[in-house]
């Protein structure tokens, strides 16, 4: 499916309106915006007696860096737009957070709760094979992660097929990120892009001007909160907004229907209720209902789409009513619907940055693989003794001049804690968040022309794209 309407016309669309606005070296615009490669592979595996074929993708949109860097998708609805649209997110996005890859995608065309475990893992290990004869798979070329469909356990497959191809890679383990700690993953991966999502949203009402512009004022607290997919990143984003920010997640709208409550859905209970009964259907903590399309067009602060692509689209951006959007999902919003939303004066901010938490933690764990060594390990101790002398040193003089003061127990123990890998894991993430975003907003504030934070954010990562190429000998 390629037509005018595709998720990649709508990537490249957007691509083009803010290239529009730069001066780039002839020819240099369309180097940046096509797909380098797509590798479409089918294959057969020998499952319930049968052979099963399967068919799966993966595209390089740039390898201006490399590796190049995507996750893989597990879906029926995977095809080669897709990959494409999804691969060039992931170049801009890179870009866009300082994270030194190109952009890549993949996917395989399956409905993973129709396989088990076992003929899952079969599946994932031959397809790991087929992307590894074309080095689709390589720790020093292309590194995929999770996306829709995947997780944790398909990431330490993957690896492990690698290990058994590449036995002489020291840095095979590099091969892919996402992976579960015992084998070679990192601290906090699972929960990033939900993390990103709010160091994103905390970051943004750090900016009074910006708020102002979605007609909202304060802070998160109290914010009227839609998400639609409790999966991955929608489940962390909402547990954290809701836990840790005090916003209330009024809807959460699943495959099977949609829950409302008014006064906050407790997240988690809604998260255990449907790993044990497969939906939402059920739950005690809100209302439900069956359509979930039109509950979009619920009355709130902020839209979290979490799920799909073009959820957004010219049917419904009319009827859409919230203040402000984050692209938790890549290409929630259609290039029609964006122009939409644009002139009702609903702020978006953009997927390639919204979401761009998991692939700058993927960095970190992709850094660490290649180091052999966790992060924090070295300094944790040493950090903690030197705080240790400080307050000793404190305690002394107080006790000598018989001041007696006291430190609080709570900064105490804070202070005394050396950071872990988790600790160092959050706060690069915050850092990369934060930063990216004063930089989208500067182009955005500084520039008549530039007239949203996604049209800024393109001009952000093209600049930075365009200068790698012009030191490239091409
Ligand atoms: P996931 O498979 O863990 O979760 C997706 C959730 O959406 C599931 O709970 C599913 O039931 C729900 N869903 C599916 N169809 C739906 C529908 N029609 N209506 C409502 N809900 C529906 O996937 P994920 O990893 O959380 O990815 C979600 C989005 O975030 C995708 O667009 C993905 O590309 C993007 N993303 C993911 C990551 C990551 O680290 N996992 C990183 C960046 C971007």
């Amino acid at each position: 499916m390629t037509s005018h309407n595709s998720f990649r016309a709508s990537v490249e669309r957007m691509f083009g309106n803010a290239a529009a606005l730069m001066e780039l070296a002839p020819g240099l615009e369309e180097k940046i915006r096509v797909c380098n490669s797509t590798y479409t592979v089918r294959f057969g595996v020998r499952l319930r007696g049968q052979i099963h074929t399967f068919t799966g993708y993966r595209s390089v949109h740039s390898e201006h860096m490399e590796p190049v860097k995507g996750g893989i998708r597990y879906s029926m609805d995977v095809n080669q737009d897709e990959v494409e649209a999804l691969a060039a997110l992931m170049t801009y996005k890179c870009a866009l957070v300082e994270v030194p890859f190109g952009g890549s995608k993949g996917g395989l065309r399956i409905d993973p709760r129709a396989w088990n475990e076992d003929e899952l893992e079969r599946i994932t290990r031959r397809f790991t094979y087929e992307l590894s004869r074309r080095n689709l798979i390589s720790p020093s070329q292309n590194v995929p992660a999770p996306d829709m469909g995947t997780g944790e356990r398909e990431m330490a497959w993957m690896a492990d097929a690698y290990k058994r191809l590449h036995p002489d890679d020291i840095n095979a383990k590099a091969c892919v990120t996402g992976k579960p700690r015992h084998a070679g993953g990192i601290d906090g991966r699972v929960e990033a892009t939900g993390r990103g999502v709010q160091y994103a949203l905390r970051e943004f009402f750090r900016h009074p001007d910006v708020v102002g512009q979605a007609g909202l004022a304060g802070t998160l607290a109290g914010k009227r909160v839609i998400v639609q997919g409790l999966g991955n990143v929608g489940y962390h984003a909402a547990q954290f907004l809701s836990a840790e920010d005090g916003a209330l997640v009024t809807c959460v709208i699943e495959r099977d229907g949609v829950i409302t409550n008014p006064q906050g859905i407790n997240i988690d209970a809604l998260r255990g209720h449907i790993h044990a009964t497969g939906g939402v259907k059920g739950f005690a903590g809100g209302d439900h209902a069956e359509n979930g399309l039109t509950a979009l067009e619920g009355e709130c602060d902020i839209l979290i789409p979490a799920a799909l692509e073009s959820v957004i689209h010219a049917g419904n951006a009319e009827r859409i009513k919230c203040k402000l959007i984050i692209e938790a999902a890549n290409g929630p919003v259609t290039a029609d619907a964006d122009e939409i939303l644009r002139r009702r004066g609903i702020v978006i901010i953009p997927d390639m940055y919204a979401n761009a938490g998991g692939v700058t933690v993927s960095y970190f764990e992709w850094v660490k693989n290649l180091s052999q060594i966790s992060l924090g390990r070295l300094e944790r101790r040493h950090e903690e003794a030197r705080a240790r002398m400080l307050i000793e040193e404190l305690e002394r003089i107080s006790a000598d001049t018989g001041t007696n003061f006291e430190l609080a127990r709570g900064f105490k123990d804070a202070f005394l804690h050396g950071a872990d890998e988790l600790d160092l894991v959050r706060s690069g993430l915050d850092d990369t968040m934060r930063e990216s975003f004063k930089k989208m907003k500067e182009v955005w504030i500084n520039n008549p022309k530039v007239e949203d934070l996604r049209t800024a954010a393109y001009l952000v990562a093209i600049r930075r794209i365009s200068n790698v190429y012009n030191s490239l000998g091409l």
